[in-house]
């Protein structure tokens, strides 16, 4: 990752090239992040990795406003929904909430709450945990539960009515009599900890792979398009607050509300509480973070809302949260354990990971007996042996890690960590490059362990999507030499597969059929299965993008590679050396000959980056006339329109700009100054 471009003096910096660089790659790795976690339900990061990302960009948008655009991901909720289910639009959107993390920040927030609305007293807040799962509008007509959704990104969430109805604390039918005509109530589904953990262990048994955490278990679960799935899983509900609601006024406190939801059968937490002022707030979240290991759910934080309807409606709304709500979240749950032994796991690079085996011990809610030291640099520093007890902690995801070591004046037999001189699958000698943390093992693809996690991720969803190539057979198929690289993959016979361990005919049939199916892909999942160190995701799209096909980009040179965003001189390198290793350039040749192919993008529509694109400019720019700037973007492909209105895709703002600049920002209209535009030309054109 480009280092922090902010600077002490950041305020008197004008918005450079290289601010613009690093927001586009902050923007381009949280919607990575945020396609993988909202729609996959399968994070790569850690969620306090993905949340630093998002308050550095959220920081810079803070100190150059000019900068925002209304599809940065600190202006959206989630991410669009899967083509697959039918769309729902939301009439009143579903938002998230804003977060704090510390008790400074929450009494900022009860400041905002009292400057905005003018009032010396204490606010009423209505206290909740924060369940962590996902959100979803259920709407009722005369009491029947008709259609539910998913939140989606906000505005247009997924029809989920079928698997939504096989939860048992759903209620399908409202009691009593006098609920509102139309009730849209909003809430979250969640797992509960017992659930999840016997979902993991028979996943783990049948080599099935297992959810990082309850939240990625429960969307999963109901974002499945065979609702027999969703009926397997042990899902639950409870409601937080409404949406649209038709032919009854509601009561005025939040708090009363809930009430309501509950006397129509609806579930609510029954940990929700009122309380006066913010001191009040802090200490239900004290109690709560107590009571917390004990609930039968996760529950990630707590959210304070002022419990007045009439005061949350004068405070209304920022872009993607409503400013009369708080999520106040815990810190990572933290306990202390003994490491046993140290053992190393060879990656896909021949990366040595160091993994703690530790006595085992239950972290918020699951058994841990696994961390990760990371490499032996962090071991160094930390000044981690085997025998010490440690103090560990899991944040949202499976991999626990070592935070500290607790110095105990009476440890004994404390053993140093050491790396091994040998790879300890294949033997082959370690080496560690000077200034670089991590150390490999040299046997490169003679290496098994190497070979496999190359193999497993060459089929992995986000690479050539193999479905049925789970890790273990993966590994079965090495060990017993029926493979040794990804193209070895299609030559495998139904026979070869249907003699397999827990593998029968039928199940040999569909991996012929999915492997056949991956042979259909586009050039950036291909190049990101192929592995190439630094390469991930995002890389893969924009070599894709920007080469078209392969030939292209075996000439590329270092130097040339560089000029594509998010590629600098490292990631240019490996690329280089990648496509240099005759055995990879055999590798895929062997796998187009087999019929692995992809559309070449068609050259002339990358000369029309912009088409489809409205523009409109208004005020004076300073470096090029009106003119210029329009023959520009008309030869990118853009149309250059003379007024501003809901389908303008971008208007770019020069000095004294006036009505239509304004016009924009009513609409929410993407902006642009001066220098952003430059800048974005100036992309288009590298
Ligand atoms: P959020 O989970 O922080 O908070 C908003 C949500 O809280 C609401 O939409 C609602 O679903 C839920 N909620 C639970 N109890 C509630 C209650 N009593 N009242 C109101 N709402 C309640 O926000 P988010 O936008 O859903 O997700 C952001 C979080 O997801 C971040 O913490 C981030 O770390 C994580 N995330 C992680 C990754 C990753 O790659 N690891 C990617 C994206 C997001």
């Amino acid at each position: 990752m480009p280092g922090n471009v902010l600077s002490d003096n950041k305020k008197n910096m004008k918005i450079t090239s290289n601010i613009l660089k690093h927001v586009d790659f902050l923007r381009q790795k949280i919607n990575d992040y945020n396609y993988q976690y909202y729609v996959l339900d399968d994070p790569s990061v850690s969620d306090a990795e993905y949340d630093l990302l998002l308050r550095e960009l959220q920081a810079i948008e803070a100190e150059y406003p000019s900068i925002v655009t209304p599809d940065s991901p600190t202006q959206r909720v989630g991410a669009a929904p899967l083509k697959e289910f039918a769309e729902v639009e939301h009439q009143i959107p579903m938002l998230s909430l804003e977060n704090a993390f510390t008790d400074e920040e929450v009494l900022a927030f009860d400041q905002r709450v009292h400057d905005r609305l003018g009032q010396e007293h204490e606010i009423e807040y209505s206290c909740e945990p924060k369940l962590d799962g996902l959100a979803v509008s259920l709407r009722y007509e005369n009491g029947v539960f008709v259609r539910g959704a998913t939140r989606g990104d906000g505005a247009t969430g997924e029809d989920v009515t079928e698997n939504l109805r096989t939860i048992r604390t759903l209620p399908l039918k409202l009691h009593g009599k006098d609920f509102p005509e139309v009730l849209e109530v909003r809430g979250e589904v969640y797992m509960p900890k017992a659930g999840f953990a016997k979902l993991n262990a028979n996943a783990e048994k049948k080599g099935e792979k297992i959810f990082a955490n309850p939240r990625n278990a429960a969307a999963g679960s109901l974002r499945q398009l065979d609702s027999h799935i969703t009926a397997s899983r042990p899902l639950s509900i409870f409601c937080y607050g409404v949406g649209v609601v038709v032919g009854k006024k509601l009561p005025l406190l939040h708090s009363e509300i809930l009430q309501s939801l509950k006397s129509w059968g609806l579930p609510v937490s029954a940990e929700a509480s009122v309380v006066h002022g913010i001191h009040q707030c802090l200490a239900y979240h004290a109690e709560i973070g107590k009571k917390r290991l004990k609930l039968a759910y996760d529950i990630d934080g707590v959210v304070y809302k002022v419990n007045s309807i009439k005061e949350q409606d004068r405070l209304g709304f920022v872009s993607r949260a409503p400013r009369w709500a708080l999520a106040h979240k815990f810190p990572a749950e933290q306990v202390q354990t003994v490491i046993e032994s140290v053992e190393f796991q060879v990656g896909r690079t021949g990366a040595l990971t160091p993994v703690a085996r530790l006595k085992p011990v239950s972290v918020a809610g699951v058994i841990v007996s696994n961390a990760t030291l990371h490499n032996m640099d962090e071991v160094r520093r930390k000044e981690i042996h085997i025998g010490d007890t440690v103090i560990i902690q899991r944040a949202g995801d499976v991999i626990p890690e070592v935070v500290s070591v607790v110095k105990l004046a009476n440890a004994k037999h404390l053993k140093k960590i050491t790396l091994p001189k040998d790879c300890p699958v294949c033997h082959s000698a370690v080496e560690q490059i000077e200034g670089e943390a991590i150390a490999r093992c040299s046997g490169g693809l003679f290496c098994p362990a190497q070979r496999k996690e190359g193999i497993k991720h060459f089929a992995s969803r986000r690479a050539l999507d193999i479905e049925g190539l789970g890790d273990k057979l993966v590994e079965q198929l090495v060990d017993e030499s029926l493979i040794a690289n990804v193209a070895d993959l299609y030559s495998l016979t139904l026979d070869q597969l249907a003699n397999l361990d827990r593998m029968g005919e039928k199940s040999a049939q569909n991996l012929l059929n999915a492997l056949e199916k991956s042979k259909k892909t586009t050039l950036a999942r291909f190049l990101y299965a192929l592995g190439i160190r630094e390469v991930g995701e995002a890389t893969a799209k924009n070599l894709a993008n920007h080469f078209g096909d392969l030939p292209p980009l075996f000439d590329a040179t270092e130097e040339s590679l560089q000029e594509i965003s998010d590629v600098g001189p490292v990631v240019a390198k490996h690329i280089v050396s990648f496509f240099a290793e005759p055995h990879n350039d055999k590798v895929i040749h062997q796998l187009q000959a087999i019929g692995v192919h992809w559309p070449i993008l068609d050259k002339s529509q990358q000369k029309h980056p912009l088409a489809g694109k409205t523009f409109v400019l208004t005020g004076s720019l300073e470096t090029l006339s009106r003119e210029e700037a329009k023959e520009k973007l008309e030869s990118l492909g853009a149309k250059v329109a003379g007024s501003v209105s809901a389908k303008t895709s971008c208007v770019v703002v020069g000095a004294d700009a006036g009505s239509k600049f304004k016009k924009a920002k009513e609409l929410g209209v993407e902006t642009m100054d001066e220098q952003a535009f430059l800048q974005f030309l100036q992309d288009l054109d590298s």
